[in-house]
């Protein structure tokens, strides 16, 4: 294995001094023991709430803050950096951006604008197996800086109020608000009161408990070679998931490729783990000096990193219990709640779904007097059965002789899936997979591959608590799907 000040030098080489800053600090906070949050002192009855509502995190949930705004609501944004920055590139598929009008946010020709390129079909294609083309997925690449620049603009035309520089780093409970302590990046402090906090500190929230995480870097390339070949890249289609290789390391690595601005291609490399064996170990920055190791294996060409982009995305495999606010009046929203999909991690997809009806759930809810009483993010029955795949994924065999294991396992799931025709499996990867299909899946999975439930089982050595709950889920997943198809 790569020395650590060899992968830095690497890094540096490659994505400048500043990325290996970022990317260090990244790494460093991760690798620091989970702090309890200290608690403030309680605002008393009756105190009046400086906001309605306070967005702690100005990342991609920035986008609640317009829609509550809009509905009538005192909002504050307190944001640890710049509000409204991402390092990330965002795919999705179309009609999954429709909250973005039905929100009155944007018209459909400015989403149209934010669209930097759609391609025909993606694929997945598994090392030593198959490839697996679907229409209608992940299909759409979205400028992730110009959507938030333009969030962040339309909620300041409604009165939002921008505090960047400020870092939560304790609440306290009262029976009618929260106090939010927070650390200001001139050295100060500032307390405020709200009636409801939504924690969007994506990852960083010492409550975003999910015990999977997808450690992924890359960035937007040019100087890759065009072409028809695996090895090259189509603008004209996406890849969804692409292994090169079987399990190394402990860690099934895992290609994400898609077309952007003509020209440019967005690459990721990620792979799934628990997310206790990420902590005390340089994730980022060890997966960056692979990320410039093996490109060329996954692409030809010449690359060239015009933008890095990199970061965590927690994953909850349903097996334990939920991350979990700390009180009645903070709701967690976006990766802080992480009930997105815990296979395809589409954080942003699970957002469109999510901030329309959450944000009018919360609304609805403060205007009665009321706190909204539980999450407010959209979760589908589905997850319960897909986190145990995605389990399967984050703990590969470690054998040298069952390396390409979990390809074989994957490429029979593919298979499946692509056998069942395109609706469903581009239907699975936006979370929309019909209970009768899903059925289907399960029988053709274990037709492919007779041994996939024992597989499955061997999640025995998670205990039986999981395991417990993984068929609990999967009995209602199928009842809930079956009845809603
Ligand atoms: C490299 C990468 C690529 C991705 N690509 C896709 C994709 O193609 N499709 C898809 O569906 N999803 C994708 N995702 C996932 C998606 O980006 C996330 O799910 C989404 O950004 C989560 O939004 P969030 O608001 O919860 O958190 P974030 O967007 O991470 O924002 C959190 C914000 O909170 C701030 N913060 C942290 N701590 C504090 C604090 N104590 N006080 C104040 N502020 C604080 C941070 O500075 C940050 O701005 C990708 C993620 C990564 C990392």
């Amino acid at each position: 294995m790569v020395g650590v000040a060899e992968l830095k030098s690497r890094v540096r080489e490659a994505g400048g001094p500043e990325l290996l800053e970022r990317l260090e600090w990244l790494d460093a906070e991760r690798a620091r023991p989970p702090v309890a949050e200290p608690s403030v002192r309680a605002p008393e009855p009756g105190t009046r709430a400086d906001f309605d509502v306070v967005l702690a995190g100005g990342g991609l949930s920035l986008l609640y803050a317009p829609v509550l705004a809009g509905l009538g609501l005192k909002v504050g944004v307190f944001e640890r950096g710049r509000a409204a920055v991402v390092h990330r590139e965002w795919n999705i598929s179309r009609p999954e951006l429709r909250p973005l009008t039905e929100s009155g946010l944007f018209t459909p020709e400015e989403v149209e604008s934010l669209i930097v390129a759609r391609y025909e079909h993606g694929v997945c294609r598994w090392h030593g197996g198959g490839e697996y083309p679907v229409r209608g997925a992940l299909d759409h690449a979205v400028d992730a800086g110009g959507l938030l620049a333009e969030v962040r603009r339309r909620a300041g035309a409604r009165g939002v109020r921008f505090h960047e520089g400020h870092t939560l780093v304790g609440l306290g409970e009262g029976p009618g608000a929260v106090r939010l302590h927070f650390a200001r990046a001139d050295g100060g402090r500032t307390d405020v009161t709200a009636r409801l906090v939504l924690d969007a500190r994506g990852v960083s929230s010492p409550h975003a408990t999910a015990d999977l995480l997808c450690p992924t870097v890359g960035g937007v390339l040019t100087g890759l070679r065009e072409g028809s070949a695996p090895d090259e890249v189509n603008p004209r289609v996406g890849d969804i998931l692409v292994t090169t290789e079987g399990v190394e390391e402990g860690r099934q690595h895992i290609w994400e490729g898609f077309p952007g601005r003509p020209g440019e291609t967005t690459v990721y490399l990620f792979y799934y783990a628990p997310a206790r064996d990420v902590r005390g170990e340089p994730a980022l920055l060890r997966l960056y000096g692979r990320f410039f190791e093996r490109l060329g294996r996954y692409k030809q060409g010449e690359p060239r990193l015009l933008r890095p982009t990199f970061g965590y995305i927690p994953g909850w495999s349903r097996l334990v219990p939920p991350p979990r606010a700390p009180g009645h009046r903070v709701v967690l929203v976006g990766d802080a709640a992480a009930r997105h999909s815990p296979l395809t991690y589409c954080g942003f997809g699970a957002m469109m779904r999510s901030f329309l009806p959450g944000a009018r759930a919360i609304a609805a809810a403060l205007h009665e007097g009321r706190v909204p009483g539980g999450p407010v993010v959209h979760d589908t029955p589905l997850h319960a059965v897909t986190g145990a795949l995605a389990c399967l994924m984050a703990s590969p065999p470690r054998e040298p002789a069952l390396r390409g294991e979990l390809n074989a396992l994957l490429d029979a799931a593919f298979g499946a899936l692509h056998e069942l025709g395109n609706a469903p499996y581009s239907a699975l990867i936006k979370d929309q997979l019909a209970g009768t299909d899903f059925v289907r899946f399960l029988y053709l999975v274990a037709r492919r591959r007779p041994r996939v439930y024992r597989e499955v089982l061997a999640l025995v050595r998670f205990g039986p608590l999981a395991t417990a709950r993984w068929l609990e889920g999967l009995s209602r997943a199928v009842l809930q799907l079956r009845a809603s198809s």
